[in-house]
């Protein structure tokens, strides 16, 4: 996932999903003394807004300084006079962009990350003005005229920079009398109001269940060390991922689980009906307005999968792929649980990780608890690195003196044949009031000569503490190779001329293809034998369990695309239904029992902690395209040498590099030779787990 905050149309809707950067004194290509005029005039402003520590009123001098340099921007290019150029209003333009982006990506970052209430209360309100702002700017006449003015740009990047911002602004409404602007404008900042709200109230929202010891039974002996009971021998498990995933998986205790579910899809409920529903309201109004039948015809006109109806086909699609194959693994499950309890007539969702987990033991032979020790989470962090360091051809090096927004806050910077290309942070374990997801979010954009990228990865992962080795589900080493993937894209792909035709401008129903593309590094043993090792005997992980891991993984691969389906109806379905009476339960019960294997349990509400729904808006969906094109992608690579064949400087380049100053369709094109195709896709979700042996009664 990458952060997103509103997903507003314009030509900064794409700022406000990343944010800004922290240019080191010592960084020669951030220095002022490389920049253009009016870089050096921004240059004595530090690049990054958490050096001036947990000040509140430090935040607000830091953001509106931005705000005020991007209004001295558009004044700028406004006043020009005498024929348009690239260098007298698009740059200025694009500087004006840049300023309004790092107000914002670095307001929003400190809105989920930030280490007091009263910090984060103020960067929600700094994420409101300037996400503000830059709802104005997209609807500022004077400045769209300047831009239409240009003369086409003779480079290619420069021209498809130029002619997309244009479109974007149409997109946004520039063209429309101003009392249309003026509604526009009150829709866009009550949208940003609510999807902050709405996001706050999961970042705030712990749930806690209290359950005898006894109900700890089936969870790993760290996990059991790590949560002592009390004096009445009750103990504590709350909703954050590092405690809910392994209970979840593991606890032999349906009431623990049960009740474990029920907080967890509580979460952010009730309070986040109304907000959601005012929320869908406003994006409801604003599509009509701009004379769209729905939010999500409004929001898909410039992605690659272009409107709903185009949609509905492709998931049609990926349905016929995938429905057979889930309930082939469903039907398998099924009969398993019931040689286990006759009972059980239909799984339930809520125990649907702990049974599949079960299954995969007797099945493959695999318990996921066994491969745990190899993933203490520092070797993992620095076996991600090293990976993602010889595929994409970099050096990433430690920083240790570099200032961040919390102690447990590591830095590196990206070097790449000696010359450094962006700075990466990684704010990897909870904390109160933390964002409670994994995401990636820019916190600045790379200009060429001017600016380097700088991106963190917003992350829930167990470990950080002392005493505690922090070992890993191998799904959360997952987890992490996808969020890096989407770092290694915005470093890389921010390497150009313009703040805003980086990595993350992209088409968001691409942006999930190299995050999900690196996932797949995780089942190559070359690649998980470099990191994998027991973090007490050292001990590498014995291929033989790899080997088992990976056949124990491919199983549950369609029920997985099939809940993916779940999820991407939901985001459309809220933002195509009439929002007044939108039955938030009901529409989620529906879609899940149309796609999902497993059981409804009456009072899930996961949809108020879906926070995709703020990000991402209807276009959930992005996810499932860009699993195809994903697959697609990884199987061009040398499967006997991921890392040291070609493909890996081919993707990198035809892909990564290019950020967003070209389609994505383009970019897919050109790495595939070909448009893509739905063949690999299949070939991931069928192979391992139907040409497995058959099951074995070898259940322990
Ligand atoms: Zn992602």
């Amino acid at each position: 996932m990458i952060a997103g905050l509103k997903r507003g149309r314009g030509p900064l809707a794409w700022v406000l999903l990343a944010s800004a950067a922290t240019a080191t004194a010592t960084a020669a290509p951030n220095s002022p003394a490389t920049a253009t005029a009016a870089g050096a005039a921004h240059g004595s402003l530090r690049l990054h807004a958490w050096e001036a520590g947990d000040d509140p009123a430090a935040l607000d001098a830091w953001v509106h300084r931005r705000m005020h340099l991007a209004d001295v921007d558009v004044a700028r290019l406004v006043a020009v006079k005498g024929p348009r150029t690239v260098a007298n209003t698009l740059r200025i333009y694009d500087d004006a962009n840049n300023e309004l982006f790092l107000a914002q990506a670095q307001a929003q970052v400190l809105y989920g990350v930030g280490a007091t209430r009263e910090l984060r209360d103020k960067a929600q309100a700094l994420t409101q003005e300037a996400s503000d702002a830059a709802t104005a700017l997209s609807l500022n006449q004077a400045v769209y005229r300047a831009l239409a003015a240009v003369p086409q740009p003779a480079d290619a990047a420069s021209r498809y920079y130029l002619e997309h911002t244009l479109l974007e602004y149409r997109l946004a409404g520039v063209d429309r009398d101003a009392a249309t602007r003026a509604r526009i404008k009150a829709l866009q900042d009550k949208i940003t109001e609510l999807g902050l709200a709405f996001e706050r109230a999961v970042h705030d929202d712990v749930r806690t269940v209290v359950v005898d010891k006894g109900e700890l039974d089936g969870l790993p002996p760290d996990y059991i060390a790590s949560h002592p009971a009390d004096a009445d021998g009750h103990v504590k498990i709350t909703t954050d991922p590092p405690d809910k995933g392994p209970a979840q998986r593991f606890a032999s205790s349906a009431d623990l689980r049960q009740k474990l579910f029920a907080a967890a899809t509580s979460v952010g409920y009730p309070a986040n009906t109304e907000t959601l529903r005012g929320l869908l309201t406003a994006r409801a109004d604003l599509a009509q307005l701009l004379g769209y039948a729905t939010w999500a015809d409004y929001a898909m006109a410039d992605q690659m999968i272009g409107s709903p109806a185009n949609l509905a086909q492709y998931l049609q699609k990926v349905d016929s792929a995938s429905r057979e194959p889930a309930a082939r693994e469903y039907a398998a499950l099924l009969e398993y649980v019931r040689s286990r309890d006759p009972s059980i007539q239909k799984i339930s969702v809520a125990d649907a990780r702990y049974w599949q987990e079960q299954y995969r033991r007797a099945r493959f032979n695999f318990d996921s608890q066994s491969v745990r020790p190899y993933f203490p989470y520092a070797q993992v962090e620095r076996g991600v690195i090293n990976t993602a360091s010889k595929l994409f051809h970099v050096d990433i090096r430690a920083v240790a003196d570099a200032r961040t927004w919390h102690p447990s806050v590591t830095t590196y910077d990206v070097y790449q044949n000696g010359v450094k290309l962006g700075r990466i942070y990684l704010d990897m374990h909870p904390r109160e009031g933390k964002d409670k997801w994994f995401s990636t979010a820019p916190l600045a954009a790379g200009i060429h000569g001017r600016q380097l990228p700088e991106g963190v990865l917003v992350c829930n992962f167990t470990g950080g503490t002392a005493g505690d080795p922090g070992l890993m589900q191998y799904g959360d080493v997952v987890i992490f190779l996808h969020e890096f993937g989407h770092l290694m894209h915005h470093i890389l792909g921010g390497q150009g001329e313009w703040s805003g035709a980086g990595a993350f401008g992209v088409e968001r129903d691409f942006v999930e293809a190299p995050s999900q593309m690196l996932e797949e590094f995780f089942h190559d043993y070359g690649v998980l034998s470099s990191f994998a090792r027991h973090y007490q005997t050292g001990e590498v992980l014995p291929q033989d369990l790899y080997a088992r891991m990976n056949r124990a993984d491919a199983y549950g691969r369609a029920i997985g695309q099939q809940q993916q389906l779940t999820y991407s109806a939901v985001s459309v379905d809220f933002h195509t239904l009439p929002p007044a009476s939108l039955d938030f339960d009901a529409v989620y019960q529906r879609d899940a029992e149309r796609y999902s294997s497993f059981a409804y349990v009456p009072g899930d509400h996961s949809w108020a902690s879906f926070t995709h729904l703020n990000g991402y808006s209807s276009n959930y969906y992005g996810y499932v395209l860009a699993k195809v094109i994903a697959e697609d992608f990884f199987a061009q690579f040398d499967s006997h040498d991921l890392l040291g064949g070609p493909a890996g400087m081919r993707y990198e380049r035809t892909v990564l590099a290019a950020g967003s100053t070209q389609p994505a369709a383009q970019l897919v094109r050109e790495f595939l030779g070909r448009e893509p195709n739905l063949d690999a896709y299949q070939r991931w979700m069928l192979t391992e787990f139907e040409n497995a042996p058959t099951a074995s009664s070898s259940a322990h």
